[in-house]
This record gives structure tokens, sequence and C-alpha cells, in this order.
């Protein structure tokens, strides 16, 4: 609690009394170390990727290299780090709109559409892994209330996430069916999985239950965050199910227009 004390004096100017104001600033306080957390990660993420570009850059310039063979392995370094702070700085600039914006309006649309973009945009990758993607969803699914650029991104983001993290020759299912006046829309896979204690902090931002892994497969530790905040949009919740060797599966629910 944050206390203050406003004397209240008489006309000859003593003090009779006083008003002791105490206010609740815990959320605030809270507020401001999320702010802080927040800082700090991103200036780390966003100087990893710096420090080995300039690491690379420097080793050419100093050593004065010209082996073709070694230049070209170093750009590829390189690039592959440049990529990712471009995608790093990408999901920052999503998930600040979406924070930005307090309100949306949702429209009356299909999904079958977007599942069907999404699981062909990310088909390649799947392919590259031999894993096994599948559509298990009615050939008309019925209108739902949606933003529908948003939707095609957690639609992105899951299965990019399944694909990413599920090992060689597994499998990812995107599955969608009606029940209860909704849309029920679930992305499941057969892969690492995520311990029960790590399931509900996987949303924050920047969290990664392995940070190491995720990093090689490109992840920026955003991803997940951005669906938490576009399916709230949408008066859902994001639930997720999963055992460690066994899989994950994540599901959220849209509205159907009645
Ligand atoms: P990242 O860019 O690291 O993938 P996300 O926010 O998308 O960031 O996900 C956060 C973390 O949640 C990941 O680093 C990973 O540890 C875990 N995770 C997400 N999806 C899955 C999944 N389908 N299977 C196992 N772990 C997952």
């Amino acid at each position: 609690y944050d206390c203050n004390f406003v004397p209240i004096s008489n006309e000859e100017g003593f003090v009779i009394g006083g008003i002791i104001v105490f206010s609740d600033i815990t959320e605030l306080r809270k507020l401001e170390q999320h702010r802080k957390e927040f800082v700090g990660n991103v200036s780390h993420e966003l100087k990893t990727p710096l420090t080995s570009i300039i690491g690379y850059v420097d080793t050419i310039l100093d050593n004065d290299i010209k082996d073709h063979r070694i230049i070209n392995k170093f750009l590829k370094i390189i690039k592959a780090e440049t990529d990712r702070l471009f995608l790093l700085i990408k999901d920052l600039l999503d998930l600040s709109k979406l924070e930005a914006k307090k309100s949306y309006i949702l429209r009356a649309a299909i999904l079958n559409k977007i599942i069907d973009k999404t699981v062909l945009v990310l088909s390649e990758k799947a392919e590259d892994k031999e894993i096994e993607l599948i559509k298990d969803v009615p050939k008309l699914l019925p209108l739902v209330y949606m933003i529908p650029e948003q939707i095609e991104q957690v639609f992105i983001n899951l299965i990019d996430n399944s694909i990413k993290y599920t090992p060689d020759q597994g499998k990812v299912i995107v599955r969608a069916y009606e029940g209860d006046g909704k849309v029920i829309v679930e992305i499941e896979d057969n892969g690492f999985g995520i311990p029960e204690k790590e399931q509900e902090r996987i949303f924050e931002r920047f969290y990664r239950v392995d940070k190491a892994r995720s990093r090689s497969m490109g992840g920026t530790g955003i991803g997940l965050s951005i669906v938490k905040h576009i399916i709230y949009n949408h008066n859902s919740e994001i639930e997720v199910e999963s055992q460690p060797g066994q899989g994950s599966l994540f599901r959220f629910y849209l509205d159907i227009v009645k």
C-alpha cells in the first residue's frame, strides 16, 4: 500500500486533524515490474543475434579473410541471424498492435477457407520433416463470428509450433467441429509435449520450455502470446492438454452465427 497524510489546519494554522489516504498500488507495481521485465527480455533477445552478427563481421574484417568459402559460411550465419531479428521485430509489432487496440468488430465468416489456406502454407514445412499434416474438418462448417486475419494468424502459429515441436515422421491434426453453439478448433500433435507446470507459462511473452530447442527452430517465444491475445479478442480462451513425450493439443472456441 501507498500511504499519504494530508494535515488539516484551523484558521490559526494549528494542525487539528488529518486525512490518511491508503492506495492499493500492488497492481501498479506489478505492471511496472512486467514492463521492466519485458524491456529487459526484448533487449536481450535483440542483443543475442546482433552480438553474433558483429562477431562474424569483425572476424572477416580484422583477419582480412579472402577465402570465399569461409566468407560464404559466415554470410549464411549472418543472414540467419538477421532473419531472426526481422521475425522478432515483426512479432513484437504484431503483439503491440494487438495490445494497443481495445475493441474489434467480429464479422460473420467461414473457417474452411482459412484452414485450407494455412494448412497449404505449412505443408512444405511438414513435408521437410516427413510429418503427416492431417485436416479433419467437415466440408462446410457453420458461419462463426471472427476477425479472419487474426484467426489465420492463430492457425499459422499453432500449426507451425506443432510441426516445430514434433519429431520427424510425426503427426499433426487440424480439427474443427460443431458443438454447443460453437465451432471447436483443435490443433493436435504427437510431439515432445509440455510438462504440466509449464502449460500456463508458455503463453507468456518470451517463455519457452526449452530455450535452445526453440531458438534452433527459429522461434521468438512470442507466438503463443499473440494467439492468447487474439483468442481473448474472440471471447474465448485457449486451452492446452499435453503429456511430455506424448504430444500436445491446443483448443479454442468460436461462436456460431445464429
Ligand atoms: P516459440 O517461438 O519459442 O515457438 P511460442 O510462444 O510459440 O514461442 O511457444 C512458447 C513455447 O511453448 C515454445 O518455446 C515451446 O517450448 C512450447 N510449445 C509451444 N507449442 C508447442 C507444441 N505444440 N508442443 C510442444 N511444445 C510447444
